[in-house]
């Protein structure tokens, strides 16, 4: 059933050759039981292991039951050591971390055989065997002999036809090593086995044949005239497969062997795992509070329209940052010419006027309140006023306008309010009517919340202070660093139009401020306003949106504009050619005309339009509803607005990707070091596991099977790395929380989103994977025969 015909097999080592087989010819018939004796290094265990499968010769042929071999792929020499051979070895070679019966059942595991099945007939190899009871030992618990046993079990389970024992009782004593021979002798009385001894009596006693070896070929033969038995038929292979099921247990049997360095990997390598989910749990709490930011105090911050809106073309945004850049860090990119450029000035900044037509007010004030819920304007009317002094004379006070701040309190500044700082004048009024507003941001201090146009309020700070000099232009006495609020509730002023402030002199041409305050006080068209309380910013409230000192209605202002629109003064700034507020009478363009138009009250549009979203999820409807005006435009009707929160929540967002993706970038840092550690460790683990890849490789397990095995082990590894990972992370999050909460005052900032934990478990795995990939690639391709030389 067993040829071998001209069988060679040298190793050569460095210069020098040894030829270990030396053209073998040898026939082996069913039911045989023979010794192949010879002394140490003649060839023996060479010999098994090319009849075996688990080595290959140079040249030669080896015919199985009539087949050749010649023709045997890697997975058909696989195959046929499960199901044919069943190896004896002298060292037993059993898997240390694995049962008795486990080990018994390797063989029959890795052809796929039923678990049911394989434990019926691993029970039944180790009844005949005589170690029924020490089933669920571990091999490091039985003697010698006992382990040879387990060895033979091993070897009869899957009922191989081919039973190959190489010195099987080399390690045994003399009556144990008979023991084992008589067993061996009993069990194999329908197979064919081949054992290697150098001992005579042992083959003499046993042996019905015996093979004399020297030098690598057979010297004497008690059976000369054997032949191979005819060409069986249907001899067919079953092939063998480890699941992937069966490489976790055996790694995971492996890893317990080991468990504090599997531990202290685990923990190594999750380090990075731990990095980075911190940083997201924290990346994104701080996320969830800014959103909750953007909720309650980004919705205040209004939509802007304002007359002039700067459109930025993408060249001035360059320009903007590279200006940004020199002023940070004096770096510059520096032109190379010889000559000078001249700049297009006007290109700059392409301007677009907004219309605030009379139609377009319809529009926003027709707005549903749950798109906009309060409307603010900022008109640039100089708003001059009389009030009394504390001691009954009379002076002028100009009414803050535009965006106030105390600036503005130069009446002259109308056009430079872009940079007259904070703070509204006039307060934003609902749509609808009413002065929710105030109500909603503002607690009285004192007195009541305006009933009407001509009641206005004192806002001030925190600490209740104005500065002092705003004080004074509103006509308080000073002089004892305090107010008391009953001075400032009914302090009345009245407003004063055109005619009865400004006098022609008729000689010159140009208008002169008259002086006679208490006649213009008296004059019956002023109109009079009344501070009827005062407010301050409520706690909780981030932004204030009104300036401290004066604040009053929009009404106000357009009752001052209606009172001046029809003044002498207005009928000659439309059609006059020259200045007539400049003594000079300088020449007049129309931009010099809409400028002394506005501040003089003769131009009753706003100048910025302030749109308050009731909340931050109406916003978006908001916009919405004013780019619909927008559509079906002419370019130079169209209306552009600024979404000032957008730009914050833009801003913030951007910045905390930034500074995320940095740390991130960091801790993936550790994560390669990880990986590299997972290789060394598995590499580490494919040398400590050489013997059992030996041993499983000559129980018929494929490369691919072996690599399997240590792809199983990673993928341990990388699933406890990644759990422990999360749940360190999990735990450092407590006293993080507890940190911040310590120096910001928000609780429970720092979540680890559910997914992101799944997420780096996965990522965990997948990196282990990557770094074991190749060890494990290693491992596979090991030598069979020198895997199982070693100790
Ligand atoms: P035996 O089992 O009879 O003691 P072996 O078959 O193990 O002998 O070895 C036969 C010869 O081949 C010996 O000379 C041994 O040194 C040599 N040999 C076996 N394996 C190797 C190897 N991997 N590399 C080099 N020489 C080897
Ligand atoms: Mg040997």
């Amino acid at each position: 059933m067993l040829e071998l015909k001209n069988i060679t097999k040298s190793y050569t080592t460095e210069n020098f050759t040894q030829k270990a087989l030396d053209s073998v010819n040898l026939s082996f018939g069913r039911n045989e039981f023979a010794a192949v004796l010879g002394p140490s290094g003649s060839g023996k265990t060479t010999l098994l292991n090319v009849i075996g499968g688990l080595d290959t010769a140079d040249s030669g042929e080896l015919i199985i039951n009539g087949r050749s071999t010649a023709d045997f792929r890697a997975t058909d020499w696989d195959a046929y050591r499960n199901n044919s051979i069943g190896f004896i070895f002298q060292s037993y070679n059993l898997i240390g971390h694995l049962s008795v019966l486990a080990n018994v059942e390797m063989g029959m595991t890795l052809s796929g055989v039923t678990a049911a099945e394989k434990r019926k007939k691993a029970e039944e190899a180790l009844a005949r065997v005589g170690l029924s009871d020490h089933a669920k030992k571990r091999p490091n618990q039985l003697s010698g002999g006992q382990m040879q046993r387990v060895a033979i079990a091993r070897a009869l389970a899957n009922d191989p036809e081919i039973i190959l024992a190489d010195e099987p009782t080399g390690a045994l004593d003399k009556t144990t090593g008979e023991q084992i021979m008589d067993l061996i002798n009993e069990i194999s009385k329908d197979k064919l086995v081949i054992f290697v001894t150098h001992n005579r009596e042992l083959a003499d006693r046993y042996a019905d044949r015996i093979i004399s070896f020297e030098d690598g070929k057979p010297v004497a033969d008690t059976a000369q005239d054997q032949t191979a038995s005819g060409s069986e038929e249907g001899y067919t292979l079953r092939r063998t497969a480890m699941s992937f099921f069966t490489a976790l247990s055996l790694s995971f049997g492996n890893i317990t062997t080991k468990k504090g360095r599997t531990f202290l990997t685990a923990l190594a390598s999750s380090i990075g795992i731990i990095g980075i989910a911190l940083i997201l749990s924290l990346s994104d709490g701080f996320k969830i509070q800014i959103e909750k930011y953007e909720d309650s105090a980004l919705s205040e911050f209004p939509v802007v329209i304002s007359r002039i809106m700067a459109n930025f073309t993408e060249e001035d945004i360059r320009r903007g940052n590279d200006d940004m850049t020199a002023m940070l860090t004096g770096k510059r990119e520096y032109a190379d010419t010889d000559y000078v450029t001249a700049a297009d000035e006007s290109s700059e900044i392409d301007l677009h006027l907004n219309k605030f037509s009379a139609e377009y007010t319809r529009y926003l004030e027709s707005a549903d309140p749950d798109v906009c819920d309060e409307i603010g304007y900022t008109r640039l009317v100089a708003m001059n006023a009389v009030t009394e002094n504390p001691d009954g004379s009379f002076r002028w006070v100009t009414f803050p306008t535009g965006i106030a701040g105390m600036t503005s309190y130069d009446s002259s500044t109308a056009s430079n309010y872009q940079m007259s700082g904070v703070g509204l004048a006039s307060y934003p009024q609902s749509v609808g009517g009413g002065g929710g507003y105030l109500r909603e941001y503002y607690d009285l201090l004192a007195g009541e919340f305006p009933a009407g146009p001509h009641d206005a309020v004192l806002v001030v700070d925190s600490k209740n202070s104005i500065g002092e000099s705003v004080l004074e232009a509103l006509g308080f006495d000073i002089s004892a660093g305090t107010v008391p609020f009953s001075d400032v509730i009914g302090k009345e002023y009245r407003l004063i139009g055109n005619d009865d402030f400004y006098t022609k002199a008729e000689q010159y041409g140009f208008y002169i401020q008259n002086t006679d305050y208490k006649s213009m006080y008296e004059s019956g068209s002023a109109i009079s306003v009344k501070i009827s309380g005062i407010v301050r910013l409520k706690d909780g409230q981030t932004v204030g949106l009104l300036g401290f000192g004066l604040a009053y209605s929009d009404e106000l202002v357009s009752e001052v504009i209606g009172l001046n629109r029809e003044s002498a003064l207005i009928e000659e700034l439309r059609t006059s050619s020259v200045n007539v507020m400049d003594p000079a009478l300088p020449e007049l363009d129309e931009e010099e005309r809409s400028d002394l138009m506005l501040k003089y009250g003769g131009d009753a549009e706003p100048f910025v339009i302030y749109l308050y979203p009731g909340s931050f999820e109406t916003k978006d409807k908001l916009l919405s509803y004013l780019d619909a005006w927008n559509d079906s435009k002419e370019e130079a009707d169209k209306v552009y607005y600024i979404d000032m929160s957008a730009a914050v929540t833009q801003l913030t967002g951007s910045i905390m990707k930034a500074v995320t993706l940095v740390l991130v970038a960091f801790a993936a840092i550790s994560l390669v070091v990880s990986l590299i550690m997972i290789a060394i460790i598995t590499y580490i683990s494919v040398l400590e596991r050489r013997k059992e890849i030996g041993i499983l490789r000559a129980l018929g397990a494929r490369g691919k099977d072996i690599s399997r095995v240590f792809n199983a082990e990673t993928f341990i590894i990388g699933v406890s790395s990644g759990l422990l990972g999360i749940i360190i992370a999990r735990l450092l999050i407590i006293p993080i929380n507890i940190l911040i909460e310590g120096r910001t005052g928000l609780a429970g900032v720092a979540v680890l989103n559910p997914l992101y934990a799944a997420g780096l478990i996965a990522v965990s795995v997948i990196l282990t994977l990557i770094g074991g990939f190749i060890p494990a690639k290693i491992a596979a391709k090991r030598d069979p025969v020198e895997a199982l030389r070693s100790e």
